[in-house]
């Protein structure tokens, strides 16, 4: 059960307090209490955890200071979609709105290489009107010989130049909690140029400790990938966990189930799901077309695989795309064969724009037979 606050509440009020003191009484509830800090004001989320079903919503909404209480379902208490939850169901950061009516596209770097290849891209990006990137510094591979990524030595340069092209926010993936602090203080020395939003990787999906600390801090946003080998339902409760620690701020990335039934393409394509995570939970969904199909193969009439699946997730509604290109993708040192060119970024930008006013056309149309 989730009591949220009056949004005016004063946590060192005596009605605060008396509040806080009540619910503590209650037999077999847990308490925890959230900051939500919204885009005009902050709100105060006081869980029950435990045997809430005794306790009865009327009572609950009448004592002083809760403004409306929601009786949460079992599973993804946090993240799920509830009745009657009139919860906000985006978050803003840098100025960029994520929902499940947003889109945004992060096309950018897997991997960091060079100053002047992080330069290109970005150029690329802010000539095509964008404002976000993704950038691979810290690199989960799968032979400890491969490459590594570049690390926090990269991260200085990386953040100058999104400043330098007016980039608001670099997608970049975590594999240790050590990288957040790596991240932070990188952007304090280049005086704050960009913003982040920290990525967990499919390999990471269910790393609970890494979950938890990354849970625990409210400063990033979080996209957390689908694990490529278990059930949805596995990998949405990795989203409340995040949640649980007090993030709320979490999109959920569809990149394909490891699988031989998806070959030729590098993943089966799992696009099939973003209704049903829209519809399970609050989460706005991510698609990542590039490490679906990782190639270039095109069907005969010349359309990209990864750009067919990619207008496949929009027309499905796909909140966020991320999509790796590079300046010069036969030079790439991870995942070159699956990369875009910067000459493909305009065509790529026009074909998502179709595939958007698809959805949207049908999003109108399916609304007034309703
Ligand atoms: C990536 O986006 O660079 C990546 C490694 O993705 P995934 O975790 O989905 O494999
Ligand atoms: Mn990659």
């Amino acid at each position: 059960m989730i009591l949220i606050l009056k949004h005016d509440i004063d946590t060192e009020s005596s009605e605060y307090q008396q509040l806080v003191s009540h619910l503590s009484g209650l037999d077999n509830i847990e308490l925890r209490i959230h900051q939500v800090q919204g885009v005009e004001q902050s709100l105060t989320e006081i869980y029950l955890i435990g045997s809430t079903a005794a306790l009865s919503v009327e009572e609950m909404q009448s004592l002083s200071g809760v403004d409306h209480v929601v009786r949460v379902s079992e599973e993804y208490r946090i993240i799920g979609r509830h009745q009657d939850d009139g919860r906000a169901n985006y978050f803003e950061y840098q100025g960029v709105r994520f929902g499940q009516d947003t889109l945004n596209v992060f096309a950018g770097l897997c991997a960091v290489d060079s100053p002047e290849g992080v330069e290109a891209m970005m150029k690329a990006l802010r000539d095509n009107g964008q404002i976000c990137t993704r950038m691979g510094a810290y690199k989960p591979r799968t032979s400890p010989y491969s490459f590594q990524g570049r690390g926090k030595n990269c991260l200085p340069y990386v953040f100058e130049l999104a400043g330098k092209y007016g980039i608001k926010i670099i997608a970049m993936e975590v594999t240790h909690e050590s990288h957040v602090g790596e991240i932070e203080e990188a952007l304090e020395n280049t005086g704050n140029p960009t913003g982040v939003m920290l990525q967990i990787g499919t390999r990471n999906t269910q790393n609970f400790e890494l979950l938890k600390s990354i849970g625990r801090q409210q400063r990033f946003p979080v996209l957390l990938k689908r694990g490529f080998g278990i059930t949805l339902d596995e990998s949405l409760h990795a989203a409340e966990y995040l949640a649980s620690e007090g993030n709320h701020k979490i999109v959920f990335g569809l990149r394909g189930m490891k699988t031989n039934i998806g070959d030729p393409h590098r993943n089966f394509v799992d696009f099939a799901h973003i209704p049903v995570v829209k519809r399970l939970t609050r989460m706005p969904v991510c698609i990542d077309p590039s490490h679906s199909v990782g190639s270039r193969s095109r069907g005969p009439e010349g359309i990209l695989d990864m750009m067919h699946v990619t207008a496949q997730g929009v027309i499905a509604g796909a909140n966020m795309i991320l999509v790796d290109f590079h300046p010069n993708p036969s030079k790439a040192l991870v995942d070159g064969p699956q990369a875009l060119q910067l000459d493909e970024l305009p065509l790529f930008l026009e074909d998502v724009q179709i595939a958007r006013d698809a959805y949207e056309r049908r999003v109108a149309r399916f609304r007034s037979s309703q």
